[in-house]
Parts: C-alpha cells; structure tokens; sequence
C-alpha cells in the first residue's frame, strides 16, 4: 500500500492558480495510469493531492523510477522548470491480510509523513519503530478523553531553587499520565500527539485548575511560592484562552500574580501576532510570562526584546558547556546580563551539577531548576518541603 502526496500543494494553488494545482493531480494520476495500466494494481485519489495505490510488490516498478520517468516531466510541463515539485511517499508491505485497511493505509500515512519536511521527494518504507510511534498514537488518541474525565493525569512540582537565599523560590507543575492499570507515562510520550490532535489545550487547562486548587487548598497552612504552568503554542493562540485562563482563577480566587506562564519561543514562529497579543492579555490579567526552553533549536536574541516577558528560562543545552571559560559561556553569561537589563529574572533549567550550579550563580542567575537540588516531586512532598522551609545547599 503506497500513500502520497505533494509537498506544498497549496503554494500551487495560491502562486499558480487553481487550475495549474488541477492540472497537477490530474498528471499524478495520469502518470499512474500508464505506470500501472498492465498491472493488477488499484490506484485511487484519497482526498486533494493524495493518492493510494494498492498493488503486488514490485507491480510496474520501483515507485523511485516512475516519479523519475512518468511524474516528474508531467509536472515539469505544467509548472515549468523552477518549480520544484517534491512529493512524499510512503509505503507498508502487507503480510498479514488479516489487518484492517485502516490501518495499513494508517501505516502508509505515517511513513508517507515521517518523511516530510526534508526538502525533497522522499520514498519511506513502514517499519517497526514506526508502527510502535502510530499504535501508541492511536491508543493514546482513543483513550485521552476518558483518562481526564478519569482523573488519570496529575500534577508534580519541581522546586526552582533561588540561588541568594539556597531555598525554594517557586516550583513548575508537570504534568503525569498514571493509566488505572499500566505504569505513569511521562510527557514526552504524549504530549506531541495531544499537539497534533489538539487535546493540549483541555490538558493545559485542567493543570492550571489542579495549580490552583492546590494553592486555595494550602495557602493558609504554608507560604506557597509562585508556580509556574506550561501552555502550549496551540493553546497560547487558541480562541477564549484569555477568558477561559481568567475564569479559572475566578473560580478559585487566585491573585493572578502568584502563576507564571511558561511559553516556548518555538511557538512563537507561527501566528507571531497572535502569540504576542495573548502575551499583552495574559499580563493585563496580572499573570507573569516566562519564555521556556530558551537556548534550545534556534533563538533569536530579538525575541527577547519583542516578548514582553517577566522571566527567560535558559534550556539546559544552553549552558551545558564543555568549556566553561570558553566563547560559548561568554554568551550565556552576556545573555544573562541582557535579561538583567531587560528586568527580566533568569531560571537556568536542568542543572545537574555541582560546577553548574557554582557558575550559574556566579554569572548571577536568579532560579536553578534542576535534578541538582530537587526532581519533579508529588503535592504532598512538595508541602513537606515548603514546612521544612528546606535549604540547600552547592557542595562538592
Ligand atoms: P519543560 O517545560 O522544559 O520541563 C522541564 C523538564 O525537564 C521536565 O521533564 C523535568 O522533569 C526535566 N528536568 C528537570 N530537571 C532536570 C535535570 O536536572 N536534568 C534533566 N535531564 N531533566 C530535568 P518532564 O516533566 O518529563 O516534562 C517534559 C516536557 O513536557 C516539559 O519540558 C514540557 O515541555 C512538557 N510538559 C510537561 N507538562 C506539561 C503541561 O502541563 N503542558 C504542556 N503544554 N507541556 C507540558
Ligand atoms: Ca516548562
Ligand atoms: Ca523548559
């Protein structure tokens, strides 16, 4: 079973026209249709620009040589040369006639993606590693709803460490997955499917409720400090977040300034305009905005300046060096400096050592988050931490 597509299609359609995108899918098929006309094979258009052809293993050819020899020059024809038309394929060898066509056009659909975004025509076989990704997709995706309404996801906290005083300065909620049978399943392994599926909105939602539930629960026993809770790009610049945001503090009566929102710069790239004006919203509301993960992928120093932000959390693989004294630390500590000047207080993430932590208080960091003073912990230690008013401590 092959599934394809064509990379881009929708800039055929707005730099072209509608006819030339047309034009284009009619030429696939075209193309197949002569590939395959002394075959068995079953070749249909799935929806817009994707095509599945079903056929015997080896049917009318490498699938490489028919892009080469009967796509290609088609489309060539119509958009002309400077045009580059890439397209996907991918594929899944049927062995087992007892699985559903669903999933195997599933298989080949994830192959078809997996790969994507290489600025090339690619030809991706389905394989095992693939399959482990789709089924955990898909099991994930069929039981989410059901496992919030369960209550099966919770909430732990992770001091962030002030590095003046050596005690607990605030702390992020996390989010884990505790299935009622079956072990916790941490973040990574679903969190981006609820971004491509769209369920992170209700999740970021529900543990900014459980923050705040655990905030009116204990703040008459306890000092509790500012906690920070993640939102995703897509629940950042998804419709009512401001009011929904605002509503659960409502419902709680929870002085907005004691929550931190914490926003990756990565979302920033797409709806730039929104992003920034929910930023606005967010701190009208009196709510305090973190830039995460700063330092991972690419930054852009000009975002610094562009986001109105209260706090830059720098990722561990930002000061992570193997040459402490080097160039590299000369940035951290400079990019240290710049938030300084832009007011903005600075949380190294995922410290780990005893040397970072020395460095990172000496190039006068504020917060250090990290395994080297404490791991993600349950509610009911993170009280007992708050009680002890523990302090910690950087020795060899
Ligand atoms: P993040 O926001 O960068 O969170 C920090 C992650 O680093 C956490 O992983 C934390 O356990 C881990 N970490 C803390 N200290 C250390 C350290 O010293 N060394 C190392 N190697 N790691 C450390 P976790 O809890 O597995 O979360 C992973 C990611 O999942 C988070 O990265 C965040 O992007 C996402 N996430 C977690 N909860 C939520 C949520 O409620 N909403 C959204 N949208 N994303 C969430
Ligand atoms: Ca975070
Ligand atoms: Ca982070």
């Amino acid at each position: 079973m092959f599934s394809l597509d064509i990379d881009m299609f929708k800039t055929i359609n707005t730099h072209y026209s509608n006819e030339k995108g047309t034009a284009v899918i009619q030429a696939v098929a075209d193309a197949f249709k002569t590939a395959f006309a002394e075959t068995s094979a079953v070749i249909c258009r799935k929806t817009a620009d994707q095509f599945l052809v079903f056929r015997k293993v080896g049917d009318g050819g490498s699938m490489q040589q028919i892009y080469t020899d009967n796509i290609l020059p088609n489309l060539t024809e119509i958009l002309g040369e400077k045009y580059r038309v890439h397209m996907s394929f991918g594929s899944a060898i049927i062995t087992n006639c007892q699985e559903k066509s669903t999933a195997i056009i599933g298989y080949a659909d994830t192959a078809r993606q997996h790969g994507k975004s290489q600025n090339k025509t690619t030809f991706v076989t389905f394989d095992d590693a693939m399959k482990k990704f789709y089924k955990n997709k898909i099991e994930i995706t069929f039981r989410m709803e059901q496992a919030l309404k369960d209550r099966e996801f919770y909430v732990v906290f992770q001091p962030k460490v002030n590095f003046d005083t050596l005690k607990v300065g605030g702390a992020e909620a996390l989010v884990r997955w505790k299935p009622k049978l079956g072990q916790t399943i941490f973040p990574d392994a679903f969190i981006p499917v609820f971004e491509q599926n769209g369920f992170i909105s209700a999740l970021d939602l529900y543990v900014l409720e459980e923050t705040c539930k655990f905030i009116v629960t204990n703040s008459a026993k306890m000092d509790i400090p500012r906690i920070s809770v993640n939102l995703s790009a897509l629940t950042v610049t998804s419709d009512n977040i401001v009011s929904k945001v605002s509503d659960i503090l409502e419902k709680y009566s929870i002085d907005p300034s004691e929550i931190e929102l914490e926003l990756t710069e990565s979302a920033i790239d797409n709806a730039a305009e929104t992003f920034l004006l929910r930023v606005k919203q967010f701190k009208a509301l009196g709510l305090l905005i973190s830039i995460d993960d700063f330092g991972a992928g690419v930054s852009s120093l000009n975002r610094l300046a562009a986001i109105d932000a209260d706090i830059l959390k720098l990722d561990k693989a930002f000061f992570d060096l193997k040459d402490q004294g080097g160039k590299s630390s000369v940035v951290v500590e400079n990019v240290v400096k710049m938030a300084k000047e832009l007011n903005m207080l600075v949380v190294a993430e995922g410290v780990e050592t005893y040397a970072q932590a020395l460095w990172l208080k000496s190039i006068n960091c504020d917060y250090a988050q990290g395994y080297y003073f404490a791991k993600p912990i349950l509610q009911d230690e993170f009280k007992e931490v708050i009680l002890s008013k523990n302090q910690y401590q950087i020795s060899k």
